[in-house]
């Protein structure tokens, strides 16, 4: 039975993030609404309350305080009370690693001790965050190493805010607070897909190849957002918030492998460019490697997509397809794969995934002259199909690549773990 409506599927049921041991609150990732409320909960007047909401509001998102002990036009009397109640609440860094090729991988540890990674992909001309929303993920699609894990848990609004104030912090982009977006033009150029060019460089931008800015954000860490609908929802309001972090929606891009009745709510209520991994046109291929295909299939998928609230001509869905060598990969996966999205007249582009390898993974990488010929194709019929340059695989950051538990799993443990997984999904 198919789940109705706009109810979120949560198919297993997740821990709760626990509270901290001190007892203490954070502050990070409460709307200015919920801040508000938590400040008149501990004592400060209602009638200083909204002024102490923006006060709190600009010293964390625009300043980048990592102590409440920072903020220095609040009383000194007023600054102890928040004190003995808040913690701004930064993510800890458990490691941090840097690509031969630049990109930045961080383990991030929260408060229950529960782990996430976040990855930073300088380039050109933009800098983008490929930032986590749960702990695992609750599919288990089937070349994805993060879909290997057990343990499963939602990230709360402070934790995925979090993982970009961290970001700002070891890139050094405090005390601005918004980044000083290069002027490129705000069209559908929203994650990292185009293929690398040496040397390219915008003359609008001021970003430098060491890579000092995050000019953009997407949402293809680990976890599936649309099972985590609302923390990502909450999250990325006060990422886009123009007294927050600043980003425009049209830099922020959400990927789902596809629940279905959360995708007009995505539209509607988060508003940011939509990517899909599709990864096959197939319902056999389909169901076999993005098992949720078994539960919410392709048509109904580009169905959803074509109703997606907000794509047009100059804001494109992104078809993520992750090239698996004699899996998906052939001309006539590709010439289907334009019939689909014809035959569903969607404002699409597609961006061609070389698989990225990872300990006991089951598929091998598309040869290069094989990923040229399916973009070729793609490309001819007038959808444009770059290939995406895998980034930081020396580091295990690459797409498909995160994982923050680290436990050896034999190739049947990964089966039966899948199946354990997918019968929990039945209603
Ligand atoms: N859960 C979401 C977002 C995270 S994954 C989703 O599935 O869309 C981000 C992208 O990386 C997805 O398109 C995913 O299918 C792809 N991916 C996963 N594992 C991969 C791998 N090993 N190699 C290449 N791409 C991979
Ligand atoms: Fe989860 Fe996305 Fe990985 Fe699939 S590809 S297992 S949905 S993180």
């Amino acid at each position: 039975m198919q789940i109705p409506g706009l109810v979120d599927p949560k198919p297993v049921p997740r821990k709760p993030a626990p509270a901290r041991a001190d007892g203490k609150r954070a502050l990070l990732g409460l709307s200015r609404a919920d801040l508000r409320d938590a400040l008149i909960s501990v004592g400060i007047p209602e009638k200083q309350a909204k002024m102490r909401t923006a006060q709190v509001w600009n010293w964390i998102y625009q300043r980048g305080a990592t102590e409440v002990a920072a903020f220095a036009n609040i009383s000194k009397d007023t600054r102890a009370l928040l004190d003995q109640h808040f913690v701004v609440g930064r993510p800890e860094v458990v490691s941090a690693q840097v690509s031969t090729d630049g990109t930045r991988k961080w383990l991030l540890r929260f408060d229950d001790g529960e782990e996430a990674e976040c990855v930073f992909i300088p380039d050109a001309w933009r800098g983008t965050l490929c930032v986590s929303s749960q702990v695992g993920c609750t599919l288990n699609c089937r070349f994805c190493f993060t879909g290997t894990m057990k343990l499963v848990r939602n990230l709360t609004p402070a934790e995925i805010v979090g993982q970009v104030m961290l970001a700002r912090d070891a890139l050094g982009e405090w005390p601005n607070g918004t980044a000083n977006l290069p002027a490129l033009p705000d069209t559908d150029d929203n994650d990292e897909d185009r293929a690398y060019i040496p040397g390219a460089h915008n003359p609008g931008s001021n970003y430098t190849p060491e890579g000092r800015m995050l000019t953009n954000i997407v949402m293809m860490g680990m976890g599936e957002p649309l099972y985590n609908f609302e923390n990502v929802r909450d999250a990325l309001a006060i990422v886009m918030d123009g007294d927050g972090l600043g980003l425009s929606k049209r830099r922020i891009t959400l990927s789902t492998s596809g629940v279905v009745p959360m995708m007009a709510r995505a539209g509607t209520e988060i508003g940011v460019n939509l990517a899909v991994s599709l990864h096959a046109t197939t319902k056999e291929i389909r169901d076999e490697i993005v098992p949720i295909n078994k539960k919410y299939g392709i048509e109904e998928l580009l169905s959803a997509c074509a109703a997606y609230p907000g794509a047009n001509n100059a804001r494109r869905i992104t078809f993520e397809y992750v090239m698996l060598k004699d899996k998906n990969d052939r001309d006539e996966d590709a010439h289907e794969l334009v019939r689909l999205i014809r035959k569903y007249r969607l404002p699409a582009k597609v961006n061609l995934i070389p698989f990225n390898p990872w300990p006991g993974s089951a598929y091998e990488t598309s040869t290069p002259e094989r990923v040229d010929a399916f973009s070729d194709i793609i490309f001819q019929a007038g959808i444009s199909a770059p290939i995406r340059r895998p980034r930081g695989r020396d580091i295990m950051a690459a797409c498909g690549q995160l994982k923050s538990a680290s436990e050896k799993v034999s190739r049947a443990d990964l089966d039966r773990r899948a199946a354990e997984k997918e019968a929990l999904w039945v209603d």
